[in-house]
């Protein structure tokens, strides 16, 4: 059993990066990250993926396929049997995970700053913009972390998307908002081992060059992921395949010691 962090950086295609994350690299090349490609779950579209990456199901078998369902999860999320173990869950994330793990309509007033541990995501700092900076997202993360020792802790960014959005996914902008995400790993990451977290780094989708990410190509479909720490490699052996997208919430879940990992 151990804590975990979980990080998802929204919107970031594999091949961007191989191309602009110098320090996962480096971690990878050091041995201190196991690197896979996978590809994502359809469509590739932010909300149902969200909710994949949660649940272990595709969208299809959630009956989730657009951006404007704001339902809660039609099934328990990893944050729902995570509390049900009575583990601390904490989020800094887009206000979707609100809603799709704890209310919803999210109301800001009532929700962005959470603390309830009767819910699923039981401390939060949700926020709404798509331009709402990394580097506040990543300081909210680390303030929810000491305040709360959760022992899951999903961290959310939405620059690299919000970049692809507005000028293109093979556009300067996009490649440095890229290179930020990878610079603020560098700061956290090293922080968290030394804490005891093993952590994991993914995308929910990737980005086409026309700043959509609809296509069924690999620029949108094709996503890294990065299991960081010695706790993945029992739950990693067990698998006995490559992960796939679908296979993530439940590998949290085992390093979480959750039982009824699905
Ligand atoms: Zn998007």
């Amino acid at each position: 059993m151990s804590r975990l962090i979980f990080v998802l950086l929204d919107g970031l295609r594999a091949a961007a990066a191989d191309s602009h994350m110098g320090f996962m690299a480096a971690l990878t090349e050091h041995g201190d990250a196991r690197r896979l490609t996978l590809d994502c779950a359809l469509p590739p579209l932010s909300r149902p993926l969200y909710a994949t990456l949660i649940t272990g199901r595709t969208p299809a078998e959630l009956g989730l396929f657009h951006n404007g369902d704001a339902r809660p999860c039609p099934v328990p999320t990893l944050f729902h049997k995570a509390r049900d173990a009575r583990r601390v869950t904490a989020a800094a994330a887009y206000y979707w995970f609100s809603e799709l793990c704890n209310r919803s309509p999210f109301d800001p007033g009532r929700d962005r700053l959470t603390l309830d541990a009767a819910l699923p995501i039981g401390h939060g700092l949700f926020y709404q913009r798509d331009d709402y900076p990394d580097e506040e997202l990543f300081h909210d993360a680390e303030a929810l972390r000491r305040r709360c020792a959760p022992d899951l802790l999903l961290v959310h960014s939405m620059n690299i998307d919000n970049a692809g959005h507005v000028s293109g996914g093979h556009n300067a902008a996009y490649r440095q908002a890229v290179r930020e995400a990878d610079r603020l790993l560098s700061l956290w990451i090293p922080l968290w081992q030394a804490a005891g977290y093993a952590v994991c780094v993914t995308a929910d989708h990737g980005m086409h060059a026309d700043g959509q990410h609809d296509d069924l190509v690999d620029d949108v479909r094709r996503v890294p992921l990065w299991f960081i720490g010695d706790a993945w490699r029992g739950p990693l052996d067990a698998l006995g395949h490559a992960p796939r997208q679908t296979d993530i919430a439940r590998l949290c879940l085992e390093v979480l010691g959750v039982q009824g990992a699905s």
